[in-house]
């Protein structure tokens, strides 16, 4: 059996982290057993649904590189199949038409709510011969008695009874499908064997497996994922920072970091913290998603993301760099390679967009932090700079280890120990008191730029 799965969502928004984790999982798993992994946009609810949506959610699968072998399949261009499958079950008996109005289905429900009962539809039409002309909907048959029961991966069994489950809605007076039939259909038409979902699904899974059955399809197993909180324990939400896959890069995280980090919010494999692409395909499984919900932990995600711009290659890590100075509208054709930035500023930074913004001194003229100036070029500080931009003018070599001879002979020969020399000189050619080393900073300066800021910092 060729196992497949499908990441199915809903085109009303930005793909959020719930949602990537659950498309992480389902993209893993199919992987791991060399199976096929579905996109499918979910966008039959014409009035929430939007193209902005739809290319977000496709830009950021492509940044995260969940790549699918099938689709994207849009359910809007499925219509005519749910409808084909939809007169299936009315000749079969297995849905009718129901002509119930909205006064007589309010009244209905006014009246359970007032006997404390649970709203639900009480089968009016069910056994009514069709013929009427009035406008109609379409309710699925749902059986009456028994139960519905299912083992899910994560969960283990669930039972529900068919007394709880009304008949759904799976046509609008307009014929238009509802959206538990038409997964129903796209699960059976693209022969998906493992549906993977958020557990806010759970309670459709019972209604959904009836309409399988009616359809005559072979079951899926289902599992339902957790949710992710917030570090209080609450459901996450904007107040705990970003939601949106894209803000994370916006923030500056790089996306192995990311899904690294999202694959062991509900899933552990020992206690081991980092894994590469090919480990997690080999490693992944069902049985070790936790069932509770996992707490998101912004530290730990820094910690990660630090980790990849240190180890990544230096490719993937300076394409994504490339895109921030791109953002901060940084001209990078004259200066350091950003391969050289990466290598200087990763162990420094937690973030791709703070390793940018701290590198802007590299490429454009300096901005001064006023403060750092007063504190650090001052009156005494002037003879030693002075000696070393002679010394470094007369360099033959623009190398570290000789800058760094430079710096040791200048401040001996005027007595001061070498950060006395080297912070004033680090204010004067980036602005402020933060860098890599000195002798890094200068080499990825040039000598040309090092010279021109030492000596505005001296006569200036
Ligand atoms: N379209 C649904 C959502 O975005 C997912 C449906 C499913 O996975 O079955 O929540």
């Amino acid at each position: 059996m060729t196992v497949v799965t499908r990441f199915a969502p809903s085109p009303t928004g930005f793909l959020h982290i719930g949602g990537a984790r659950t498309a992480l999982f389902c993209w893993l798993y199919a992987k791991k057993m060399k199976g096929k992994f579905i996109l499918r946009i979910e966008d039959t609810d014409i009035e929430r649904s939007t193209q902005v949506s739809v290319d977000a959610i496709l830009d950021a699968m492509a940044w995260l590189n969940l790549d699918y072998d099938e689709g994207p399949y849009y359910q809007t261009k499925r219509f005519d199949r749910y409808r084909e499958a939809m007169d299936q079950l009315l000749e079969e008996g297995k849905a009718y038409r129901c002509t119930c109005s909205k006064e007589r289905l309010e009244a209905l429900r006014a009246e359970q709510t007032a006997n404390k009962e649970k709203p639900r539809y009480d089968g009016h039409c069910r056994d009514k011969k069709k013929g009427e002309a009035k406008p109609f909907v379409v309710r699925f048959r749902n059986p009456q008695e028994g139960v519905v029961e299912f083992n899910d991966l994560i969960r283990g069994k669930l039972i529900f009874q068919n007394s709880e489950l009304d008949d759904l809605i799976i046509a609008r007076t307009d014929s238009t499908p509802t959206y538990n039939f038409t997964v129903v259909v796209d699960d059976n038409d693209m022969k998906v064997t493992h549906v993977i979902r958020g557990d806010d699904h759970i309670n459709n899974t019972p209604r959904q497996i009836n309409m399988l059955r009616a359809l005559g399809a072979t079951l899926p197993i289902y599992s339902h994922v957790s949710m992710i909180l917030g570090a209080d324990g609450k459901r996450l939400s904007k107040r705990h920072g970003a939601e949106g896959v894209m803000e994370y890069r916006e923030d500056g995280f790089l996306p192995d970091a990311l899904l690294n980090y999202l694959v062991r919010l509900g899933w552990s494999h020992g206690d081991q913290e980092i894994f590469s692409r090919d480990e997690l395909i080999q490693l992944f499984d069902m049985d070790h998603i936790n069932k509770s919900p996992a707490a998101f932990n912004l530290e730990k995600l820094y910690w990660l993301n630090q980790h990849y711009m240190k180890t990544s290659p230096i490719d993937v890590v300076a394409k994504e760099l490339a895109w921030h100075m791109d953002r901060l509208k940084i001209d990078t054709t004259c200066g350091p390679s950003l391969a050289e930035i990466i290598s200087a500023q990763a162990e420094r930074v937690k973030t791709l967009k703070e390793m940018a913004e701290r590198s802007r001194y590299f490429y454009e003229d300096v901005s001064y932090n006023d403060e750092s100036v007063k504190k650090n070029i001052t009156p005494e500080a002037l003879p030693a700079l002075t000696m070393l931009q002679e010394a470094l003018t007369n360099l033959p070599e623009w190398n570290k280890e000789l800058l760094h001879k430079t710096l040791e002979d200048v401040a001996e020969k005027c007595a001061i120990k070498l950060g006395k020399i080297a912070q004033p000189l680090r204010v004067a050619v980036t602005g402020d008191t933060v860098s890599p080393p000195i002798d890094q900073t200068l080499v990825l300066l040039g000598r040309e730029r090092t010279l021109e800021r030492l000596k505005r910092a001296i006569f200036d």
